[in-house]
């Protein structure tokens, strides 16, 4: 059997599925090969089956560094509902479950063991697992690496020294979110230097999104949105403790069953309120960030920004945990200039150096300028990550109902002849003052003699700051990441055709007003579709007595409902009604072990239904 085949093999006995997906099976062969790997997949991508595979398959324990307790309670559990002999070390654990563990890891007993950073560099840890028979090593969310991402984690660094001291034990680093310098960090930093790099498309084809500014009254429209989606799940994000507890206390009184969640309130009552969310259908949680990684409900059908995130990384990180299933979910994003004051003023206050600092007031940059742009959704994020020809999604705001814009191609000329002229080394501020024909000290007088200074005199400076944070966001300019960051010029193609006139440069005009009527045929819309995709008469009621099996099942193991079944399996047998065991196994999401624990009992209620 050749390595893929029993990969293969492996992905449908044990989880139930028959192809692999995108970059998957190409990463699976590399570590079946002994090769350290890079992978950047999107959210809901499948970054879990690269590591574990390999590892139920490779003789030895492979080793999971994950950040977050949460994050390994829910995928230990989902690998031990599969059969797998999978365990975790963190400080929950008790004194003799852990001697349990690790004997078994000495024994090459366990095929897969999850650990935090701060375990695996604990007292004489790493002496302990020179003892054990390693399959592989696996370094999940290893964007957290980099000081460039945006969840650094000063301890994820030294898992650089991992590749010196487990020498042939291959490395897989995988992570949702890497821009290109993210990217080379996780590279040098986790000595990955040899790896092959597998980088999927940052598309999440299942995302419906839009941004508008803030409204006077943010709070009506919060609740506007969350009261057309009654029933769902959802996640509100807002930048402060302060408006976590006003939004959440506000759907509270409007029914809505909201809770809040954020790094103020007990550790208890903040893993009981995640608890309530993972398992309940309807919940709605308002948070700040420090309700994140950990976050995999596959179901969560939208997501809200209250306040704007601090970079699109970040944005497109909170965003994508809706819809993790494939399925529709939507994505609003309500932000004002006092959000984009308020990240820079957070980046300066930081303990960061003034390098790092730029960087992140720079992102916050370019996230407001994204968010007020007029690029589509979808494609924007896209192209920021560095794909080249992103297409329209064809469903986002700025799709389906253009912004008024104008057309800046002259201004965009003269800002750009403005940059060259001053040899594309100074930054924002002295170009604008220059377009203006104003001079401020020595070196701005330096440049007044060029022929571009106050070509821009019959426009006001702040149109001559959209223009430039336009440039920048479409990446005919580009900026340094030091302190003071220079202008330069990013695609030169593009910035010939501008001054040719044959690209067109259209900015946004001037603030978008509040479309709610158009979000409400937006919401209508999203209705229809949920009922295109639900089932009707027998198949629903079928579909509701699946759920309730699995709640009640969950309930009694003590795991999330999803633990059991996804929705997609759960609909996958409404469509196939399977009649006996060999049927029920070939339905998408049923390996071997669910079959055998649960196949008796969901056959009981798919006939009891029909
Ligand atoms: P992420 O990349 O976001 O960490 P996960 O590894 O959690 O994604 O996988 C997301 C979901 O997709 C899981 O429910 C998983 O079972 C499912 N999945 C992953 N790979 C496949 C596949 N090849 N076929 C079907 N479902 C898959
Ligand atoms: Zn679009």
């Amino acid at each position: 059997m050749t390595d893929l085949t029993a990969a293969r093999e492996t992905l449908q006995r044990v989880f139930g599925h028959s192809e692999f997906r995108g970059f998957q099976s190409d990463v699976i062969a590399e570590v079946l090969e002994g090769r350290d790997v890079m992978a950047v997949l999107p959210t809901g991508g499948g970054k879990s089956f690269c590591y574990q595979i390999p590892a139920i398959l490779r003789p030895g324990v492979g080793l999971v560094v994950s950040p977050l307790i949460a994050l390994m309670q829910d995928q230990v559990a989902a690998l031990r509902a599969a059969g797998v002999n999978a365990a975790r070390l963190d400080s929950t654990i008790v004194s003799d479950q852990r001697r349990a563990t690790l004997d078994a890891a000495r024994a090459g007993q366990l095929d897969l063991l999850y650990l935090s950073p701060e375990g695996l560099f604990a007292q004489g840890f790493l002496d302990f697992l020179e003892e054990c028979p390693l399959a592989l090593i696996a370094i999940d969310e290893a964007h957290c690496v980099s000081q460039w991402g945006h969840d650094f984690r000063p301890d994820y660094r030294a898992l650089g020294q991992l590749a010196g001291r487990f020498l042939g034990v291959p490395r897989t680093a995988v992570t949702a979110t890497a821009d290109l310098k993210t990217q080379a960090d996780i590279r040098t930093q986790l000595k990955l230097e040899n790896a092959r790099a597998f980088i999927d498309s940052f598309d999440r084809p299942n995302l419906v999104l839009s941004a508008e500014r803030k409204s006077t009254q943010p709070q009506d429209r919060i609740f506007d949105l969350v009261n057309a989606r009654r029933g769902k799940s959802g996640i509100i994000y807002a930048g402060t403790r302060d408006n976590v507890d006003k939004i959440a206390a506000n759907l509270s009184a409007l029914k809505v069953p909201a809770l809040a969640y954020h790094a103020g309130l007990d550790a208890g009552l903040r893993a009981d309120r995640q608890h309530r969310f993972q398992e309940e259908d309807d919940v709605v949680m308002v948070a700040t960030i420090a309700f994140g990684m950990g976050v995999d409900k596959p179901n969560v059908r939208y997501v809200i920004h209250a306040d704007s995130p601090k970079s699109i990384e970040a944005y497109w990180q909170e965003v994508g945990r809706g819809g993790r299933d494939g399925e529709m979910a939507e994505g609003f994003c309500i932000y004002s200039a006092t959000d984009l004051r308020r990240a820079i003023m957070f980046a300066n206050q930081g303990a960061a150096t003034e390098q790092v600092k730029a960087v992140q007031i720079k992102k916050a940059r370019q996230l407001f300028a994204y968010l007020d742009g007029l690029t589509c959704r979808r494609a924007g994020v896209r192209r920021y990550f560095g794909e080249e020809n992103a297409e329209r999604c064809g469903v986002c705001d700025i799709c389906t109902d253009p912004p008024v814009s104008i057309d800046a191609t002259e201004l965009a000329a003269k800002a750009i002849s403005a940059v060259m002229r001053m040899d594309q080394r100074v930054g924002r501020g002295r170009v604008v003052n220059h377009l203006l024909g104003r001079t401020g000290d020595g070196l701005d007088e330096q440049y007044a003699t060029r022929t571009t200074f106050g070509i821009g005199a019959d426009q006001p400076e702040p149109v001559w700051r959209n223009v430039i944070e336009h440039l920048l966001f479409e990446g005919v300019l580009s900026e340094g990441d030091d302190q003071r960051p220079t202008l330069s010029i990013g695609d030169d193609d593009t910035v010939r055709a501008i001054f040719r006139k044959e690209h067109v440069v259209r900015m946004r005009e001037a603030a978008p007003p509040t479309r709610r009527s158009k979000e409400d045929r937006r919401a209508t819309r999203g209705a229809k579709d949920a009922v295109r995709e639900g089932f009707k008469g027998e198949d629903a009621k079928l579909f509701d007595a699946l759920k309730s099996w699995r709640r009640e099942t969950a309930h009694a193991s003590g795991v999330p409902p999803y633990v059991i079944f996804h929705d997609a399996t759960l609909a996958a047998m409404v469509r196939d009604k399977p009649a006996d065991f060999a049927a029920l196994g070939r339905v998408s999401g049923i390996g071997e072990a669910k079959l055998k624990k649960y196949g008796a009992e969901v056959l009981a209620v798919l006939i009891a239904g029909v």
